[in-house]
């Protein structure tokens, strides 16, 4: 059977993910990928609301993770060192590989880790894939390459199917 493509809510950013819900509904690991979901492409520095975001999931327990498909060492893992956490490359999402890695890294199980990403084909179904709750929020700016709007308007029917299934 295929593994669905479809996500637990669609939200506004990782910002709008409660870190007190969140350890409510048991949960322990967020697995985040970086380009629009933390901060726009070519980034390399954490925000101060990222920062305050990461240190509220500490607050209740949560680890921040960061899930990245990138296959050399670079922005992606400095950005992490600078935050301050834990860091994969060559995640080769959507396979569950790279997702079963980060847990098994971290001790965390499926039920205890979502997936927060701006992707429906990488950062979604990957996490379906994994047993993992995928997160969905909306890419922080689409400007600058029009593959992107042709990606986002793919994935249209899956973020309004997602939108009536919300994990928080
Ligand atoms: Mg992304």
């Amino acid at each position: 059977m295929p593994v669905s493509p479809i996500p637990r809510g669609v939200y506004p950013s990782v910002t709008a993910l409660d870190p007190k819900a969140l350890r409510a509904r048991g949960i322990t690991l967020v697995l985040a990928d970086l380009d629009n979901t933390l901060v726009p492409y070519g980034v390399t520095e954490p925000p101060e609301e990222i920062v305050a975001w990461k240190q509220a999931l500490e607050a209740q327990g949560i680890q921040l993770f960061l899930l990245s498909n990138s296959r050399r060492p670079g922005r992606a893992q400095g950005f992490a060192q600078r935050l301050g956490i834990p860091y994969q490359g060559h995640s080769g999402k959507p396979r569950r590989a790279g997702y079963l890695r980060a847990m098994e890294r971290m001790g965390r199980r499926p039920e205890e880790t979502v997936m927060v990403g701006d992707q429906i084909f990488t950062d979604t179904l990957g996490a379906n894939n994994a047993g993992v709750v995928p997160m969905l929020v909306e890419p922080i700016r689409l400007a600058g390459n029009p593959g992107r709007y042709l990606r986002y308007a793919a994935e249209t029917p899956f973020r309004l199917l997602g939108k009536r299934r919300p994990f928080l």
